[in-house]
């Protein structure tokens, strides 16, 4: 039983379906997928070998967002949205149950929590609790590289939480009734970090933290537990993923439950879906083309012309001699050539991405018409004297020092802090934070800004 977790920064951008197809887990849980369900696609909602089920924020477009993908294998019991049970449809079943005391929340709270997306609880049969994802919180000094002063690190209320909540050998007895399987196998492992911030680059330096968590329950743990990894090599997020195996083998259920995306109305019954791409092809016409560049090689023949008095976009866009060519816009004119095929919108698509490959940027000039592209073409042609000419009358600012133990030049920052210094700007080592002893990381360097920089 392979877990994963991955809070993926946005599933369009990220890893796609090739992408979660490639980690291989019998249930990979991702966060911060970003989506709402007008956003979902189809190659995102259905990976092959799986099934899926998704909580989104019903509150914010493209914010937070959680799904888990069950190998066809693992197949859950039930699965329902949220923590609180006020997501699950009534009379459609699928609900997972055991919401533990609520009775701290007002539903308004919870209904606000739940609507966030994020979380999405399924049920497998194993009787035991996994609990996995970004919990937003580095539990000891060794999950983080700036713990600070060890006093107020370990006062911080989701630290405590998490100290009460997490089982430690000779701890309190009673106390805990979760392990984290990371440490569990790794206890005394340093720099075992999970999220980086990106605008530092600190991700080179693994100048991190340790933020996500595959908590299983002691029993499980204690017994089943033969693997447990952080994988900072795989990229495409500010976290990486992270995933435990278990001895314990899934018995997967006959049927999905009803959240599952193969159930929403817009991808029940792909395979309709699939007609969009086929174009109906009218007797004759035919059709071969190798490649981008096939130049000669090409041919298109079309199976009707446009009925008489109907006019021919190419009457829009009749071309003089000796006018602008260049860029890529162009393409969109040259398509006017084109008589379109009036019965298969797809073939007509097909054409026009044929053609824009083989013309390239040999366009037919146009009269009238100069596409935006063009005239920002234009623009840079006399942007360069332009910008040439400004640079003699304002020289502009003079290069930042370099740093003395890189000897690379530093970056210009701000004073952010209240104080008698806010708003001055400094130059600091432009590489980023990371251990002392790492040369990739930054050094020391400080210099205040001379006036005349800021
Ligand atoms: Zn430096």
């Amino acid at each position: 039983m392979r877990l994963l977790s991955w809070n993926v920064a946005g599933l369009r951008a990220g890893p796609g379906p090739a992408g979660l197809g490639a980690l291989g887990g019998d249930v990979i849980c991702l966060q911060e997928t970003r989506v709402t369900r007008d956003l979902l696609e189809e190659p995102l909602a259905m990976v092959d070998g799986y099934n899926s089920y998704f909580s989104f924020c019903r509150t914010r477009s493209g914010y937070s967002g959680v799904a888990t993908f069950c190998k066809d294998s693992a197949t859950p019991l039930a699965a329902e949205e949220g923590l609180s049970g006020l997501l699950a449809q009534p009379g459609k079943g699928g609900a997972v149950g055991c919401y533990g005391d609520l009775g701290a929340f007002t539903p308004q709270e919870l209904k606000a929590l739940d609507s966030e997306g994020r979380a999405v609880i399924t049920h497998h049969r194993i009787r035991h609790v996994v609990i996995l994802g970004d919990i937003n919180t580095s539990h000891r000094p060794i999950d983080h590289c700036e713990p600070g002063d060890p006093e107020a690190f370990r006062e911080h209320p989701g630290r405590r939480w998490l100290d009460g909540f997490l089982w430690v050998q000779d701890g309190p007895p009673g106390q805990g009734l979760f392990i984290d399987t990371f440490r569990l196998l790794h206890p005394s492992q340093p720099y075992a970090f999970t999220c980086w911030r990106i605008d530092t680059g600190a991700r080179l330096t693994n100048h991190g933290t340790r933020l996500d968590y595959i908590l299983a329950d002691r029993a499980l743990a204690l017994a089943e537990l033969r693997d447990a990894r952080i994988l900072p090599e795989v990229p495409g997020s500010d976290h990486c993923p992270v995933l435990a195996e278990l001895a314990a083998t899934f018995l997967p259920a006959h049927h999905c439950p009803p959240l599952c995306t193969r159930h929403m109305p817009e991808f029940a019954g792909t395979q309709q879906k699939l007609s969009r791409f086929l174009v109906r092809v009218e007797r004759g016409a035919s059709m071969t083309c190798q490649g981008a560049g096939a130049g000669r090689g090409c041919s298109i023949r079309r199976g009707r012309r446009p009925p008489r008095g109907q006019r021919d976009l190419l009457s829009y866009f009749r071309a003089a001699q000796g006018q602008l060519r260049t860029g890529t816009a162009p393409n969109a004119l040259g398509q006017s050539r084109q008589e379109p095929a009036q019965d298969a919108p797809g073939h007509r698509t097909q054409e026009m991405a044929h053609d824009a490959a083989r013309q390239g940027g040999q366009q037919e000039p146009c009269n009238g018409l100069v596409p935006r592209e063009l005239m920002m073409g234009q623009a840079v042609g006399t942007q360069a004297s332009c910008t040439a000419h400004w640079r003699t009358v304002l020289p502009g600012p003079a290069p930042p020092p370099c740093c003395l133990a890189h000897r690379q030049p530093c970056a210009l920052r701000t004073v952010r802090k209240p104080g008698p210094n806010r708003g001055r700007r400094f130059y600091v080592c432009a590489l980023p934070p990371g251990r002392p002893s790492d040369p990739r990381a930054c050094c020391d360097f400080f210099r205040w800004a001379s006036k005349g920089c800021s």
